[in-house]
Formats: C-alpha cells, sequence, structure tokens
C-alpha cells in the first residue's frame, strides 16, 4: 500500500465525461489500497474565459479580486468529480486552499506557497476518505484567497505530496510521459522511463510544457518522486494498475537512476532574439550597465556570450532574449548608450535555441564536439555557443531547427533507448 497524489490537468477533467473517466482512476488506486489524494485544476479553457472576464470587466484591477475570480475554476472541477466519485461509491469530499488549509505569501496573481498542514488529510485516510483538492490556490497573509500562477497546479500537487509525504505525486495530463524530444518534430522520439530532477528543469525551462517550472524546483527541493502519465489511457488499460512501474515518466532523484545515458534529451526553443554590442570597454561594471536596465524592465535575458578581449582593449558582448522582448531590449539599451558606451548594436531576431541535456555529461568528454560535428554536416551555422554541467545550447537561425532537433537526436542515439 502506498500514499500517493493524483493530479488531472484541465483537458483531463475538460467535461463531464472525462471527469466520469478520471473517477474510473481514482477508484482503480483506491481499490488496490493506496492512500489517495486528489488535486484538480480547473476544465480546460474555464481560466482564460476567467481571465477575460475579468480584463474586460476593467482595464487595470485589483490582483486580490483577479485571484477571487480566477481560482473558482478549480472550485467547480473539485465539487463535480467529488459527484462523481460518490456516485461510483467512493468515500470522499471537497476541499478549497483556505480549507486545508493551504498557505501562501501576499503576492496575487503569481503567489507561492510558504506551507501546508498535511494533518487533515492524514486524518482523512485513517476514515477511509479521499480528499478532493483545489489546485492553483491558497490563502494568502492578507486572509484572502491567491493564485499560483499560470499551470499552477502542477505545484499545488507537489507541495500537498511533501506535506503528506506521499510515495508519489502522479501527475495525469493529456500526454503519456516525457519524451527524449518533441514527438511532433522527431516521430523516433522515444518515452523516457525516468528523468533526473535536474534535467526535466532543463526541459520545462526549455519549452517542454508538460510541468510548470516552479512544481519540478519543489519537487527537486522536497524529493517529491513525481510521475507524469496519461488521463486519456483507459482506466483499465494493461500495465495502469502496476504501482510500481505504471507506462509513464517517473522524475526523481538522480541515484534512481542506474543506467545512466549521456545524453538524455534535445529541447528547443524558438522565437529567440540576438542583440550584440561590438567594442565595449574592457573594464569593471559594463556588464551591470547593461543588464540593469533590463532586468529593471523585466527582460529576461538568456545566453550571454563575452569574449575575452586581448590585452584590455575592446570587447563583444552577445546575449538573447525571447523575440517579443527584442524591440524594447534595443529601445532600453539606445536610451544608455552613454553609460554603456557601445560602438554599434547589431541584432536580428527569428533565431532558435537548441539544447542537449543529460546529466551523464558530466562525466564524459566530447559531448559537445559530437553535436558540433553533427552539425557541421548538416551545414548548420552555428551562432552562439553556451554550457552548463548538464547542457548545451546552440543559437541558430530557426529555419534549422528541425533538422538540428533530428540530427542530435540521431547522433547521440536517443531512438535506441
Ligand atoms: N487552471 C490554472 C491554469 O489554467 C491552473 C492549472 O491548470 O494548473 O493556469
Ligand atoms: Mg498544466
Amino acid at each position: 500500500m502506498a500514499r500517493i497524489v493524483m493530479k488531472f490537468g484541465g483537458t483531463s477533467v475538460a467535461d463531464i465525461g472525462r471527469i466520469r473517466n478520471v473517477a474510473c482512476h481514482i477508484k482503480r488506486e483506491v481499490d488496490a489500497g493506496h492512500d489517495v489524494t486528489v488535486v484538480v485544476s480547473a476544465m480546460a479553457g474555464t481560466t482564460n474565459q476567467l481571465i477575460a472576464w475579468t480584463q474586460e470587466a476593467a482595464a487595470v484591477y485589483d490582483l486580490r479580486e483577479y485571484d477571487t475570480v480566477i481560482a473558482s475554476g478549480e472550485q467547480i472541477t473539485a465539487g463535480l468529480l467529488a459527484i462523481a466519485l460518490q456516485d461510483i461509491g467512493i468515500n470522499t469530499r471537497s476541499w478549497l486552499g483556505w480549507q486545508i488549509p493551504i498557505l501562501t505569501d501576499n503576492a496575487h496573481g503569481s503567489a507561492r506557497i510558504t506551507d501546508i498542514d498535511g494533518t487533515t488529510l492524514i486524518e482523512g485516510f485513517k476514515k477511509g476518505q479521499v480528499a478532493v483538492i483545489a489546485g492553483f490556490q491558497g490563502l494568502a497573509p492578507d486572509d484572502r484567497v491567491a493564485t499560483l500562477g499560470r499551470g499552477g497546479s502542477d505545484t499545488s500537487a507537489v507541495a500537498v505530496a511533501a506535506a503528506i509525504k506521499a510515495d508519489r505525486c502522479d501527475i495525469y495530463t493529456d500526454v503519456d510521459g516525457v519524451y527524449t524530444t518533441d514527438p511532433r518534430i522527431e516521430p523516433k522520439a522515444r518515452r523516457l522511463s525516468k528523468v533526473a530532477f535536474e534535467e526535466m528543469l532543463e526541459m520545462a525551462s526549455l519549452g517542454a510544457k508538460v510541468l510548470q517550472v516552479r512544481s519540478v524546483e519543489l519537487a527537486m527541493v522536497h524529493k517529491v518522486r513525481t510521475f507524469v502519465r496519461s488521463s486519456f489511457a483507459a482506466p483499465d488499460a494493461p500495465g495502469m494498475e502496476d504501482s510500481i512501474n505504471p507506462p509513464g515518466t517517473l522524475i526523481c532523484d538522480e541515484e534512481e537512476i542506474v543506467e545512466q545515458q549521456v545524453v538524455t534529451g534535445i529541447a528547443f526553443a524558438k522565437d529567440e532574439a540576438q542583440i550584440s554590442l561590438r567594442r565595449l570597454a574592457d573594464k569593471p561594471g559594463i556588464s551591470a550597465a547593461i543588464f540593469d536596465p533590463l532586468a529593471e524592465e523585466n527582460i529576461n535575458v538568456d545566453m550571454i556570450v563575452q569574449n575575452i578581449s586581448e590585452h584590455g582593449a575592446k570587447t563583444d558582448m552577445t546575449f538573447t532574449v525571447p523575440s517579443v522582448d527584442h524591440d524594447q531590449a534595443v529601445k532600453i539599451l539606445e536610451k544608455n548608450r552613454k553609460e554603456i558606451r557601445y560602438d554599434v548594436l547589431q541584432s536580428e531576431s527569428g533565431l532558435a535555441k537548441v539544447s542537449v541535456i543529460g546529466i551523464g555529461m558530466r562525466s564524459h568528454a566530447g559531448v559537445a564536439a559530437t553535436a558540433f560535428r553533427a552539425l557541421a554536416e548538416k551545414g548548420i551555422n552555428i551562432r552562439a555557443i553556451t554550457t552548463s554541467e548538464i547542457k548545451i545550447s546552440i543559437l541558430i537561425d530557426s529555419a534549422y531547427t528541425e533538422l538540428a532537433v533530428r540530427t542530435l537526436h540521431a547522433v547521440y542515439r536517443l531512438d535506441k533507448g
């Protein structure tokens, strides 16, 4: 018998039929004797609709009222799912964030969870009761409802799992796991059976949008074994009842991954823009003069490459920003030209960042060289390269994204497993 958190995303609870289907997944785990806590998202499209109404009501609004409105989507699903579960004989009740309580900070609209008291939920297990918790919401210090930012119910689920020391947090979604790359680009992409927290963080932040990034950070800190699996697979499909190895991807501590691959996946992000500042003075304070004003305007800078100058002469600095921020970033840099003192600013949108990810590269030489050779053979020009211990990111022209992803996927034999 295990203690399991089961989280269901918007498409998994999109209508009453799907909610009944979710109830069957839950019944399977309850019947197997597990202690189960459920966390739900709003029905697909609901949160978008609620946000649109808020914006229609007034151009500028109080974020506390925004939270009151958009937290309601999860309340609906929690109640409906509890009704569907009762209908098939499961002892259950719904819970809103404040009732548990799930406490957050005061950052309405994108609050962080500060504490969850797991006692009530653990008491519930003793009575054989399944708690259905509205995700995405909590109670702020101002005694008002707060929401956790888009996609935040993943974070609710992981936080609840940590609070009740669950054996596993199952994230049921419309895909059946995490793949070596996007299967729409490389049909030979393979589902990973295990991926380390660090790797998943890189994949999530790079646009493999399975989980909210914050939920992966939280899972890593609290070592919550998080399992991505499909709610669209039939509840009684072969293997679904397996409590050790059901179909899906386990995101876990690297120690749990026995057969480690050097490279685990290829991620990519389109719509990047490159900005180069030429002939800057090579002296203290220049980087701060460039990046402070960008940070003040909340522009997310990613790859940063500075050349080492010859004998303290002039240097060049290149970095990337999301394409949508390109124009604003250029404007800011032009405004600060006096302080930064660059000679020329050159910029270009329509670029892509392709990344090779794997914790195995910490202990293997030649991983980067393999990527560069493979891209060269396809005639793909590399504009910039940045690396971390577990990632190599390469900036290229967007038109070559698909080719680059497939090439790298093949060269590291990711289709072979
Ligand atoms: N319903 C919220 C959203 O759409 C939270 C979630 O689904 O995780 O962002
Ligand atoms: Mg989601």
